[in-house]
């Protein structure tokens, strides 16, 4: 029966001295990530903690978060990865939810843990102490059946309460497979990202993917243009994985030489949102590197589509559905839409999870009896049957009775020179019902007026898509990976500019 940790078990075997991860500190072989996690699983075990117990786990990206991520599939426990921004009352919401028996932080942001967990009573370890119980390494790997849950990661949504979307020991191994397989990964490989491995994009494309393939990944605590520079220098980074907000980052803060590190790389994976092509542009001229974008979510454990290698990239397209994965675009009946119609991208394969931890309600709404999952994304099948992400459900503004794509606009926005970020959302109007409102930062010194971007859509847009409302702002409000969070807009202070 199968085990997270069996591709590193592998490598420690068949490759023990490959660098498996770089970070801060020491780089650690196959074989040093196996005994470490082995030895932390033993630590675990001594404290008490088994099969199927739910294990609380902040801290940033480094070889000492996979350590413990490890030591915990190694029990057969369940890791839940929480984002280390959150405050103490969303961690205390984490612990309760999950069930917790553990929490494992990390000292600079650990505070918000360790109160929640002082509230709940449940104790909390400092990973950068390590294992504070002197144990033995645990002798074998749990084996597990292939639908236990390896993993909780909580998911916004819209409404309600963060939901905890459960990965399986399948869905994960299954996603490094395919992450690999679409990648075209070797053990040659050195994957490098700037990624949160408390995101599902960090942790299964990025690093279930790695194991998959058995090279190397360079992770960095924090993503910083130039650490994502240095990076790709020091490491000789041959796979660069990130979110459009970072290429757009390093569009505008790399030094003018920087090209050159990237010459190395073999490919670089862009996902977790929409990548304009514009940024998809400029990075292919002023870097010659190619993005290629993938699409997925938390629920279907990251990738379920990918932009084919040998194709090179295509603009505006997520590329072809993933091998093992089914997907349809279905109208709001339910019913498959034929190609060329946008509708609800649907999802069914191996990477779809389980459910929603304990709200089988939640899980019905999304999840049906045959394994389809409703993503709550539109998108469309072209000719090629490449797929394109058109935006999402909840996004949509619906202004007057006609349909309103913010991708759309943004995309003319994005085109602007100054612009260097923009999202449109919709705002409550008396009249139309919602109101077309653009958020917009413009380079350092620019200043173009709301007149401006107006006229720029006019010559672009048709009128009913046009924002009549523009806002312009030094930075818009990002998550955890830099992904632009539109539900973070304050929409009540936009006002109707023209
Ligand atoms: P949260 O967990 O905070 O609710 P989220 O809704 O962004 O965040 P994730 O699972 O992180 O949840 O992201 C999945 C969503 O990201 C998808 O439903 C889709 O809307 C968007 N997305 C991911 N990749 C792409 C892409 N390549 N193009 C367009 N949208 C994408």
């Amino acid at each position: 029966m199968p085990n997270v940790i069996d591709t590193v078990a592998r490598h420690a075997t068949t490759t023990p001295d490959v660098i498996a991860i770089r970070s801060v500190g020491d780089p650690l072989s196959y074989r040093q990530l196996l005994d470490a996690s082995l030895r932390y699983a033993g630590a675990l075990a001594a404290a008490g903690i088994g099969r199927g117990d739910r294990i609380l786990l902040a801290a940033p990206s480094r070889s000492e978060f996979v350590v413990a991520y490890m030591g915990i599939q190694a029990l057969g426990a369940t890791v839940v990865t929480v984002n280390t921004m959150s405050t103490a009352a969303e961690t205390e919401y984490f612990l309760s939810n999950s069930g917790a028996s553990l929490a494992i932080r990390w000292h600079e942001l650990g505070p918000a843990v360790a109160d929640a967990a002082a509230v709940l009573g449940i104790p909390a370890w400092d990973l950068t102490e390590g294992a504070p119980v002197d144990a033995d390494p645990v002798a074998d790997i749990v084996d597990r059946p292939a639908d236990d849950t390896a993993a909780i990661l909580y998911t916004s949504g819209t409404t309600g309460r963060p939901k905890g979307a459960e990965l399986t020991v399948a869905n994960l191994l299954a996603a490094g497979e395919t992450g690999n397989r679409v990648s075209r990964g070797t053990a040659d490989d050195r994957i490098g990202t700037g990624l949160p491995l408390f995101h599902v994009y960090g942790q299964a494309s990025v690093m279930m993917a790695g194991f998959a393939g058995g090279g190397s990944i360079s992770l960095l605590p924090r993503f910083t243009p130039d650490g994502m520079i240095e990076m790709l220098r020091r490491d000789a980074i041959t796979v660069m994985c990130g979110v459009p907000t970072m290429w757009n980052a390093l569009l505008h803060s790399a030094p003018d030489d920087a090209a050159a590190q990237f010459s190395g790389l073999r490919v670089a994976v862009s996902g977790g949102a929409s990548l304009p092509g514009e940024i998809a542009r400029a990075f292919e001229s002023r870097f010659g590197c190619t993005l290629l974008e993938g699409y997925g979510l938390t629920e279907t454990t990251a990738m379920a589509t990918f932009n084919d290698i040998d194709k090179g990239g295509k603009i505006g397209s997520v590329g072809a559905v993933n091998p093992g994965t089914e997907i349809e675009i279905r109208d709001t009946e339910g019913t498959r839409c034929p190609t060329g119609t946008i509708g609800e991208v649907c999802i069914k394969g191996p990477t779809v999870m389980k459910g929603y931890w304990q709200l089988p309600e939640a899980t019905a709404a999304v999840l049906s009896a045959d394994g389809w999952f409703r993503t709550g994304d539109l998108g469309v099948f072209d000719e090629d049957q490449d797929l394109r992400i058109v935006d999402r459900l909840k996004d949509l503004i619906i202004r007057g009775g006609y349909n309103v794509y913010p991708g759309e606009v943004e995309e003319v926005l994005y085109s602007h020179p100054e612009v260097v970020e923009a999202a449109v959302v919709g705002v409550p109007d008396p009249h139309y019902g919602e109101e077309v409102a653009a958020v917009v930062v413009t380079t350092p010194g620019s200043a173009i007026t709301a007149d401006d971007i107006s006229a720029w859509c006019r010559e672009r847009l048709s009128a009913y898509k046009i924002p009549r409302i523009i806002d312009f702002t030094d930075a818009l409000p990002k998550g955890s990976t830099g992904k632009i969070l539109k539900r973070d807009i304050n929409r009540t202070d936009l006002r109707k500019t023209q």
